[in-house]
């Protein structure tokens, strides 16, 4: 499908590839306050949930969000205190999520919303997955927020270490181990995963497994293993998917992804060769791609790219801009003017000036 027609020589910029815009999922931090510190104060926890400023947001038995539709587009549905008593059971067990924009926000889950309620609230259930772009960034790091919490609590029902029920504390953040013997706590777990955008001279390395859409290419990524620094999984994973060896590693950004408890943490680095040799049988196919052939693929349908939620996406889009001039929102929406690529190709040496 592509050809290796253009020799890959656009951009020798081994510069480390910085992260611009925000995640829609990583953007909470910046509005959100958890206030972990006070998640131990019943008192003053009891006092904000029933407070007007307090705000529940709910969730289904698979996690997905009600929202409702509103003049500003697509929005968590927010019940205040007054809506959350009418509608919702006595015994709905909220969880703490912090404060943001004036308000203190909850959580809740439901088994569903009854059917007239959902219909009173004109409120739809949605996936973060597939509806995380069209919340504001607030709404969609609320969801993940929600989403990792109660994926932890749903499937931490024991003790692991002696098997005995915990019980929910700390508005949601804490599971204490019933048994006094034991009385261990248990914490939510995050799994550490890195994602690496790899170049070498002009081209950048992409995967695909044999069960994605035809077309699809991503960055390298797998799990952090116990004992292992960031950069080491960076080398690991590159060589045991495609067998390139990689030199200098630079940190990107990190973006939750409670699909259902990464923190997914993005990389770019550099190879030292373009010598491929996959160890293990992971990936389907892999090769380098240069930002013309990144953009004559997508132009011609035949590539496709990782989702916008994703940190790959921001890391592409951030190489893209950074080693070629390249916007690819712009090449996604299909304004490249006919797949003439050149007109928006900046050489290395302009693009340093410039900048
Ligand atoms: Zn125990």
């Amino acid at each position: 499908m592509l050809t290796d027609a253009d020799t890959p020589t656009e951009s020798r910029d081994t510069t480390p590839v910085i992260a611009t815009g925000t995640n829609p999922l990583a953007g909470i931090g910046v509005g959100l306050n958890r206030y972990s510190e006070r998640r131990d104060d019943d008192a003053w926890l009891v006092a904000i949930a029933a407070s007007p400023a307090a705000r529940y947001i709910v969730l289904d038995a698979d996690l997905r969000a009600y929202t409702c539709l509103t003049p500003d587009g697509l929005r968590l549905l927010r019940l205040d205190t007054q809506a959350r008593d009418a509608l919702l059971p006595r015994d709905a067990n909220a969880s703490f999520l912090g404060e943001a924009e004036g308000h203190a926000y909850f959580a809740l889950r439901v088994d569903a919303l009854e059917q007239v309620v959902q219909e009173r609230l004109a409120a739809r259930a949605v996936d973060l997955r597939e509806e995380g772009l069209s919340l504001p960034t607030l709404d969609a790091g609320l969801f993940a927020y929600a989403k990792g919490l109660f994926h932890w609590q749903q499937s931490t029902r024991f003790c692991s270490r002696c098997g005995a029920r915990v019980e929910r504390r700390h508005a949601g953040h804490l599971l204490q181990c019933t048994a006094p013997e034991c009385a261990q706590p248990h914490y939510a777990r995050t799994d550490p995963a890195i994602i690496v955008l790899v170049e070498h001279e002009g081209a950048c390395l992409l995967g695909r497994h044999a069960n994605w859409t035809p077309g699809r290419y991503s960055l390298i990524a797998g799990f952090v293993d116990p004992g292992e620094t960031l950069e080491s999984a960076v080398r690991r994973e590159v060589a045991e998917e495609t067998g390139v060896q990689v030199g200098a590693v630079f940190y990107h950004s990190s973006q939750p992804w409670p699909m259902p408890a990464s923190l997914m943490l993005g990389f770019s680095a550099v190879a030292l060769s373009r010598e491929m040799e996959p160890r293990d049988q992971e990936l389907e196919d892999v090769r380098w791609f240069t930002p013309r052939q990144i953009v004559a693929g997508l132009d011609a349908g035949e590539l496709s790219m990782p989702t916008p939620l994703s940190v790959s996406y921001c890391l592409i889009s951030d190489w893209l801009l950074q080693r070629a001039g390249i916007d690819l929102g712009d090449v996604l929406a299909g304004r490249t003017g006919g797949g003439d690529v050149r007109m928006n190709f900046i050489a290395p040496g302009e693009r340093r000036g410039s900048g």
